[in-house]
Parts: C-alpha cells; sequence; structure tokens
C-alpha cells in the first residue's frame, strides 16, 4: 500500500510544536489578523523574493484578490492555460471578464505561450501563467509577450512556492504571484489558506484593502472588497512547517530522481510505453506531482486501474480541460478553440506519489508496479 499523499507522515512528527503553536495563538486570544499572519507573510515573501506578502484565505481567493487588484472587470480577456486546475479559470470568470483558453506544452505541461500570442485582442488584459505541478512556465517568453501586449501578469504558483525560474522565485517575476497552503500542496496547511506576493507597492496596498471589504478607516468603504483574510491559527501552524520547507523539497526532488532513473528505461525509443516528465535544466522543479504520460488509446486508464490493484495511489490531473468545461460551454468559440496537445495530455497523464516522507520501500514498490504493468 502506498498513498498518493499520507500529511499524518510529515505532520505528526510536529505535533508537540504544533501544539504549541495552537496553544500560543488560543492564549492570545487575536483570531483575526494579528502578528502571527504578519510573520507568515514576511516568511514566505522572503521565500519567494517579492517584497510584500499578504495572507488570504485560499489559493483561489489569491487570485481573485489580484484580479480584482488590478481592475480586471466586464469586457476584458484574460489569458489562462486550458491545462489546469478549474480555480485559475473560474476566478477571471467571476470578475466578469472572459477566460481565454491557450493549449498547453506538450513536455513541461504549462501555458504555450506562441499560442497564447495568437489569441491576443484588443479586450486582452492580462495572462495568468500557471507554474504546473511544482515547475516555472517560461517566464522570459511571458513577461515578453506581456510588455508587447501591456498585458499584467499574475503568476498562479498555488503548486509552486518555493519554485525558482532562471534564479528568480516563482511568483516574484509578474505582477502578482499566487500561493496555496491547500493540505496537499507542498507546503500544506491545516485547511484552506493562500497568499499573495508583489513587489509594487500600490498593487500590494490595494490588495490589502481589497482583502478587508476595501475599508480603510474601518467602516468607510473605498473600494467593494471581501473578507478574503487568513486566520492567525493557520499562520501560526503553517510557520512551524516553514523552516523544514527546503527539507521537504529535496526529498521531492530525490524522489522525482528516483523515479526518472529506474523508468527511463520504459520511456525510451520511437513508442515508449510512458514519458517521463521533464524537468527545464534552468528551473528549480519542487515537484507537487510526478505526472507521467502514457501514450496509445485506453492505456493511461488501463495503468491506473492496474495500479489502484496493486494498492498504489494515483490520480489524473486533470482528467478535463477548461476549454472542455460544461460551465464554460458559453464561453466564445475563439476562447476556447485550438487545445488539441492539452486535450491528448488530459487523457494521457498520471499523476504518481512524490511526498517526501516516501519511504525507500515504497518507492521500490511503485516503481515494480509500474515495471509491472509495461512488461
Ligand atoms: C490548488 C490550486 C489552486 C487553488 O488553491 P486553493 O487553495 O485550493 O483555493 C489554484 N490554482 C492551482 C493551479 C492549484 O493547483
Amino acid at each position: 500500500m502506498v498513498p498518493l499523499l499520507d500529511v499524518n507522515a510529515q505532520n505528526l512528527p510536529l505535533e508537540a510544536e504544533l501544539t504549541a503553536a495552537f496553544t500560543r495563538v488560543l492564549r492570545s486570544g487575536q483570531f483575526i489578523m494579528g502578528p502571527e499572519v504578519e510573520a507568515l507573510e514576511r516568511e514566505c515573501a522572503a521565500m519567494t523574493g517579492a517584497a510584500h506578502g499578504i495572507g488570504v484565505s485560499s489559493g483561489t481567493d489569491a487570485i481573485l484578490l489580484a484580479l480584482m487588484a488590478l481592475g480586471i472587470g466586464p469586457g476584458d480577456e484574460v489569458l489562462v492555460p486550458t491545462f489546469t486546475f478549474f480555480a485559475t479559470a473560474g476566478c477571471v470568470s467571476r470578475t466578469g471578464a472572459t477566460p481565454v483558453f491557450v493549449d498547453a506544452d506538450p513536455e513541461t505541461f504549462n501555458i504555450d505561450v506562441a499560442k497564447a500570442a495568437d489569441k491576443i485582442t484588443p479586450r486582452t488584459r492580462a495572462i495568468i501563467p500557471v507554474h504546473l505541478f511544482g515547475q516555472c512556465a517560461d517566464m522570459d517568453a511571458v513577461m515578453a509577450l506581456a510588455a508587447e501586449h501591456s498585458l499584467f501578469v499574475i503568476e498562479d504558483g498555488a503548486q509552486a512556492i518555493g519554485a525558482t525560474w532562471k534564479g528568480r522565485g516563482a511568483g516574484s517575476i509578474g505582477h502578482f504571484g499566487t500561493f496555496s497552503f491547500f493540505p496537499s500542496k507542498n507546503l500544506g496547511g491545516f485547511g484552506d489558506g493562500g497568499l499573495l506576493v508583489t513587489s509594487d507597492d500600490a498593487l500590494a496596498d490595494r490588495a490589502r484593502l481589497l482583502r478587508t471589504h476595501g475599508s480603510r478607516p474601518k467602516y468607510y468603504h473605498r473600494l467593494v472588497g471581501g473578507n478574503f483574510r487568513l486566520d492567525p491559527l493557520q499562520a501560526a501552524l503553517l510557520r512551524v512547517k516553514l523552516p523544514h520547507y527546503p527539507e521537504y523539497t529535496r526529498k521531492r526532488q530525490a524522489n522525482a530522481a528516483f523515479y526518472t532513473e529506474k523508468l527511463s528505461e520504459f520511456a525510451s525509443g520511437p513508442h515508449p510505453a510512458l514519458i517521463l516528465p521533464k524537468s527545464i535544466p534552468e528551473n528549480k522543479h519542487i515537484w507537487n506531482q510526478f505526472t507521467l504520460r502514457v501514450p496509445g488509446p485506453g492505456r493511461r486508464d488501463a495503468l491506473k486501474a492496474h495500479l489502484a490493484k496493486a494498492g498504489i495511489g494515483c490520480e489524473i490531473y486533470y482528467p478535463v480541460t477548461m476549454d472542455q468545461q460544461e460551465c464554460f460551454a458559453h464561453t466564445p468559440e475563439n476562447s476556447r478553440s485550438h487545445c488539441d496537445t492539452a486535450h491528448q495530455l488530459a487523457a494521457e497523464v498520471i499523476s504518481i506519489p512524490i511526498f517526501p516522507e516516501l519511504t525507500s520501500q515504497q518507492l521500490e514498490e511503485v516503481v515494480s508496479a509500474l515495471r509491472g504493468f509495461v512488461d
């Protein structure tokens, strides 16, 4: 038995420290904002290299708040990868703007920036590259496109806090970077939580204002915002895990290296049974997921059934692309077109256990189950 993720294996060794953090907040009596939230904001912003960190209620709300702070709304178009988690596109729709879906790069699974260029119209205001599975999108290409067309850039780094692109922290390159502390993310919390980062003082101020109903001072509302706050309790617990984060990442990277070595024999030749995920050398990939492609009709689903039978956890991230979602069926045709690579990925991908606490025996078990399928 190897689960896809084992949160207890990471959290329970920290039980004494986590309990102490809980007690500290309990006794402080402060349950909204305050020093724990501010400390986490500073510590996380420092990790990404951005000047400001803004703790928020979830990774989804981080994206929504970034869009609101940039004034994105009805009549605007926002470029998003079609191969992503729903939040990236859903937040665009919630502002009243139109998500414009862009195909994926087959090797990194990230947004295909050349194809994004084809979808620019006079209404395009922003682009949201997603650093999928823990590896940065091609930020040189994204920033060049944005400069050429005066677009805002929001990096959806929900799966990539601490990753880098040519030495620069994920989330620190665009106007905003957004992160999630959902338990399955690399810096996994104890419920929902998220973070927004920016190095622009004015944008940071606007996001902070919108985080608490746009009021300053209290009960005087300059803007229509929302309640997008992060709990001090969540912040205090996350701060216990933060010093261990580099070690978690090293272990994920070691696990990825192990799989890459052991599986490469099945991933070579003109008709490989498996296609391994590619890490671009100049990226620091933090491996939120280790995602294989299984080419051939029905092969991916056959592998999924095989792994289930062998007691190996796995998941399909993602089986349906954004342009194929029912809720986006009324999005204009040109905003949904030309996503063929992403459709193929949705049919071929499968993610296998990569969490830091995997034992060497569990890693061997995963490899031998895969070998049993391929042979
Ligand atoms: C998890 C995730 C989100 C949303 O984060 P939540 O904290 O669950 O709201 C957004 N984008 C991507 C790419 C994600 O993986």
